[in-house]
């Protein structure tokens, strides 16, 4: 384990999945949900992207096993997206097959923008078969509305956040604000028009605003979900849930956890004071 992991293990469920399991089940035990990723992105060879299948048809295996209130969500460049296309929609079809298999769902996150076309494009090809799929959008990107359209239009399953990737104005959107308002405009899409979403944010004013829009609308709460990621804001996470509302936590984990951890402490000032402070006290 590396040098740093007892700090970054409050937002990674650790390197084994024997670990994850037993903070699964602490979640699960507060009313919280859980998506279980594997950590790993923009793999180089091919053996680690079959590795990658076999580990989450283990994950699958105990979701089942330990009755886990939880899904997957996957990158597809852990399954080779940057390497071989066609091979990876296999890996992906494999994932999708076990999980259909349990009843289980599976989320493909959204990567940065170089990945945003493969990304869809993947999706769409399997949507017809698996109906335990589903996409995320991010509200950064210019084209995200169009997207949004075109997903309702299919009755996918989306979720919606900020985007975590650095992109050129170009292609995104670049002040908080602004940010904070095509969320708003998208979620209103979502919430309209969509199939469950799940709003994924920490930001109380996106909250409030979609809660007070899905009451305007006579939308219940059991029609979307509210997701977090785990470590970060635990006590908001859980007077969600007490609310009413579902809060599904996303638990990363495995040994590939530095990326993960850089952009979790990387322009959040209340992460990086997290981070600073245990580094003072240890
Ligand atoms: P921020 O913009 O970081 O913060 C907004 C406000 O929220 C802050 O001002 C503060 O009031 C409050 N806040 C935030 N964090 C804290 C804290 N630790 N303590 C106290 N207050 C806090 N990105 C992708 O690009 N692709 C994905 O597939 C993807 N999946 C995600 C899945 C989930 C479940 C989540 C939660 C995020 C995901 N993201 C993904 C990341 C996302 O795009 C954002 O980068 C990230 O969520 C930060 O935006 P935010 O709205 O949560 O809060």
């Amino acid at each position: 384990m590396g040098r740093f992991f007892f700090i970054a293990k409050r937002f990674i469920a650790g390197e084994s999945i024997e670990n994850a399991v037993i903070v699964v089940k602490a979640l699960n035990q507060l009313d919280l949900d859980v998506t279980l990723n594997l950590l790993g992105e923009g793999i180089k060879q091919p053996e680690q992207a079959e590795s990658a299948v076999q580990n989450y048809i283990a994950v699958l295996d105990k979701i089942c096993d330990e009755d886990l209130r939880a899904n997957i969500s996957l990158k597809l460049t852990h399954l080779g997206l940057n390497i071989d296309e066609e091979k990876c929609l296999e890996h992906l079809c494999q994932i999708l097959e076990a999980a259909k298999e349990r009843n289980l769902f599976v989320r493909l996150d959204m990567e940065g923008s170089l990945y945003t076309q493969q990304t869809l494009d993947i999706f769409y090809s399997l949507v017809d078969s698996y109906s335990n799929a589903g996409v995320v959008i991010q509200a950064m990107l210019l084209r995200s509305p169009h997207d949004i359209f075109v997903l309702n239009k299919i009755g996918a399953s989306v979720r919606l956040c900020k985007g975590s990737y650095r992109e050129p104005s170009e292609l995104a959107v670049q002040k908080m604000p602004n940010i904070r308002s095509a969320y708003l405009s998208m979620a209103e899409q979502l919430l309209k028009d969509g199939n469950y979403p799940a709003f994924a944010t920490h930001d109380d004013y996106l909250i409030d605003k979609i809660i007070s829009y899905a009451e305007e609308l006579g939308i219940s709460s059991n029609q979307f979900e509210f997701q977090m990621l785990l470590g970060l804001r635990p006590n908001f996470q859980q007077e969600i849930s007490r609310r009413g509302y579902r809060m599904r936590i996303y638990v990363p984990c495995g040994p590939e956890w530095m990326n993960y951890f850089y952009r979790r402490i990387r322009g959040n000032r209340e992460n990086l004071w997290f981070v600073l402070r245990n580094l003072i006290r240890s």
